[in-house]
């Protein structure tokens, strides 16, 4: 069982804005998917490399899949064939794994890189000025089977809007700059992964082109992730 009708508000808000909507199924089982499939959804994401393993060789081939959450470097190896966008390269470590395994399979992998933008110590991410210093040297950036196509970042859990409005605006801020200092002459690097079921909307208002969107279609998962 899905949400078929917020799915489709979803859908249809996502092509009016322009944004791409992330059907994030993580924990659900492959039939949910194909509710959401049938109903025209396409772009799945999950932050499990199992779960998106399998859900990939059960479901239809023209999924598009995405990575969401902290990968393990020791994983990327699984998913490189396959996947489409890896929304959370938050170190150098796993960037140099992903180049490493990218070139294995002769593919250039584009990833967002995340940025820490949420008052929690739980967070993954770089810092702006660590993300900043690497881009200056080049250590990311330069790497040949690693194509940058943007930024994504997780507000504050937190019930205060206009806290979560600020860490967006930041986020789109500092999106800009990166933009307009290393990747001006770059077409592609134009996403701006941002917002989940709670703070979509604010997420579209500040700019996001991609949302992230899990319970708001595929109801509240069991263990809190
Ligand atoms: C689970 C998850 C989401 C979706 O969260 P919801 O609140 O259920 O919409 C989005 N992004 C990431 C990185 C996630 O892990």
């Amino acid at each position: 069982m899905i949400y078929k009708a917020a799915l489709m508000d979803l859908i249809t808000l996502c092509h009016a804005k322009q944004v791409k909507l992330v059907a994030v199924s993580k924990t659900k089982p492959a039939s949910a998917v194909q509710e959401a499939y049938d109903a025209g959804q396409r772009v799945f994401g999950e932050n499990k490399v199992q779960e998106l393993e399998e859900k990939h060789n059960s479901l239809p081939r023209d999924i598009e899949w995405h990575l969401v959450g902290h990968l393990q470097t020791n994983k990327v190896k699984y998913i490189i064939p396959f996947a489409k966008l890896i929304h959370s390269v938050d170190s150098l470590k796993l960037a140099l794994e992903i180049e490493n395994q990218a070139e294995k399979h002769s593919k250039v992998m584009d990833v967002l890189l995340q940025v820490y933008i949420a008052d929690e110590a739980t967070k993954f991410g770089f810092d702006e000025e660590e993300l900043w210093e690497h881009l200056e040297e080049g250590t990311i950036s330069g790497l040949a089977h690693v194509n940058i196509v943007g930024l994504m970042g997780i507000a504050t859990n937190t019930d205060d809007l206009q806290q979560i409005r600020q860490e967006f605006k930041k986020l789109k801020l500092f999106f800009d700059r990166v933009k307009y200092r290393f990747f001006s002459a770059k077409t592609d690097f134009k996403e701006l992964s941002m917002g989940m079921s709670g703070d979509y909307h604010i997420a579209i208002e500040e700019g996001s082109t991609m949302i992230r969107v899990g319970s708001s279609i595929f109801g509240e998962r069991e263990y809190g992730k």
